[in-house]
């Protein structure tokens, strides 16, 4: 019952290369973040900006509204 959550999710990273400047989003676990590559230039040279998991909802964002008819619990699994 020791498993890191981190082995089980697969969070998508947002990063910004430092070479080109070019902006980026990758899937990637927190074991091969340090691999990741600019897909433009190919330089290692990134920088995370942020991370969004993936099993959040990528768009809407009404999981604020009062009264609506989704059972609570946060995680729909809506991918
Ligand atoms: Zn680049």
């Amino acid at each position: 019952m020791s498993r890191t959550i981190e082995e089980m999710i697969m969070p998508i990273y947002e990063f910004a290369c430092s070479k080109c400047g070019r902006s980026f989003e990758e899937l990637v676990s927190l074991s091969k973040i340090d691999e990741v590559v600019c897909p433009k230039c190919g330089s290692g040279q990134v920088k995370k900006k942020m991370s969004t998991f993936a099993s959040k909802p990528a768009s809407g964002g009404s999981s604020f509204s009062l009264g609506a008819s989704s059972a609570s619990s946060c995680g729909t699994g809506s991918v």
